[in-house]
């Protein structure tokens, strides 16, 4: 630990071994994982589809660079775009890179225009990863505190809220793009009205701006479709995905239609890991166990069940301040900062996150099962009750 860069409190626990819901730390112990690495472990930990893909490409071939053509990379191009209706794809490694690529487009797109210093319009409370350009798009002053100056070019709105973007459409010329999480997942769970997604499309046609989602967490089966805007009749311009893509092995993807991904040029972008054999062959694999199982109906099912049972559970408990989901992306949100309710967790063995400061986040693998989703609504209200006990002492 001695010689790594102090990025993150890190909990007093190492994992070593992991199967589908549960992980094992170094002692033994055995945890139900409600996070799955902060949305990742989509299909649950080594599944055994995602593994032995990882396994045969890795005795074929790892790595050649986007000087050739890699046919991994081409196949997962035609599943993402039959799987989402957009027409093309760029892979980066990160959900960050996913979402700079997205910048990169609208910039392109608002010079196309005509207009001199596109702006992007971006939300409160949002965030789309940690690069610089992506911690000023994001809404959280913690985040960009310390790395001014901050990358232009962005005007912030609040989320869920169509007059102030109809306020912005009828002040501002120079916007090429709207950027948003059809989720917001790390400000907490914040799930915007029926409506929001569709309201936001419209607007973007009446004026011409491209509609940007970030479903780098909302994404791959979470909220209870495979993307989030597919519970609407929409389709965004540019989609930015990450995180569960290949269970684990990392890989980012920015998709956009024709008109759009057809504004990168050779020259204009590129990456040297990006879209390489071995993280399209997880992804392909994590995306057809994905299909294979309809993995995002069991998320809704079981995100319902779970959202239910929380509810009802914690009803009148003075320290909860709101219950917030859709699908397997869930919030409790607490009346104080209670970072310190993981150790309980831990001991426990139910691990969770703590966001935005007072928000306990559950993202739990999507092919959890009911009895697990009861262990949870059992052992978290149990949890809170501990937590608020020693907050009296
Ligand atoms: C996690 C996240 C990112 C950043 O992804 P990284 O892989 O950490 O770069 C971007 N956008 C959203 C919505 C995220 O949740």
């Amino acid at each position: 630990m001695d010689h790594l860069m102090n990025t993150y409190r890190r909990l007093p626990i190492t994992f070593e071994r992991g199967e589908g819901v549960w992980l094992w730390d170094t002692d033994g112990n055995k945890y139900l994982d409600a996070l799955a690495g902060i949305a990742v472990t989509v299909l649950g930990h080594t599944n055994p589809v995602v593994t032995t893909a990882i396994q045969q490409q890795a005795t074929k071939l790892l790595h050649t660079s986007n000087l050739y053509q890699i046919k991994n990379q081409m196949t997962l191009g035609d599943t993402l775009c039959r799987l989402t209706g957009l027409d093309q794809v760029f892979f980066c490694n990160s959900g960050a890179e996913a979402v700079e690529a997205a910048l990169k487009l609208t910039r392109l797109y608002g010079h196309k225009k005509g207009i001199e210093f596109p702006q992007v319009v971006v939300m409160q409370n949002s965030f789309h990863g940690r690069t610089l350009a992506t911690i000023a798009a994001g809404g959280n002053k913690k985040v960009q505190a310390g790395f001014e100056p901050l990358f232009p070019g962005f005007i912030r709105s609040p989320f869920n809220d169509i007059p102030a973007l109809e306020n912005i459409a009828e002040n501002n010329n120079m916007i090429a793009a709207v950027l948003l999480e059809p989720v917001q997942g790390e400000s907490g769970i914040q799930v915007p009205d029926e409506d929001y997604l569709t309201q936001v499309r419209a607007l973007c046609d009446k004026n011409g701006w491209l509609m940007v989602l970030d479903e780098v967490q909302s994404g791959m089966g979470r909220t209870g479709t495979l993307f989030a805007y597919q519970a609407k009749n929409i389709l965004p311009d540019i989609l930015t995905v990450a995180k569960g893509l290949a269970n684990g092995v990392p890989i980012g993807a920015c998709l956009a239609k024709e008109n759009v991904g057809a504004l990168f040029q050779p020259g204009n972008h590129g990456s040297t890991f990006g879209g390489n054999p071995l993280a399209c062959a997880a992804a392909l694999a994590t995306l057809k166990e994905m299909e294979t199982l309809k993995l995002w109906e069991n998320a809704k099912e079981q995100g319902n069940n779970l959202l239910k049972g929380l509810k009802e559970k914690l009803k009148g408990n003075p320290n909860v301040v709101a219950i917030r989901g859709k699908g397997l992306m869930i919030g409790i949100e607490l009346d104080r900062a209670c970072r310190d309710i993981l150790n309980l967790g831990l001991a426990k063995r139910l691990l969770f996150s703590v966001t935005n400061e007072t928000v306990i986040r559950l993202l739990p693998p999507l092919i959890i099962n009911s009895e697990q989703v009861q262990m949870i609504i059992d052992i978290l209200p149990e949890i809170i009750k501990e937590w608020h006990k020693s907050q009296q002492q």
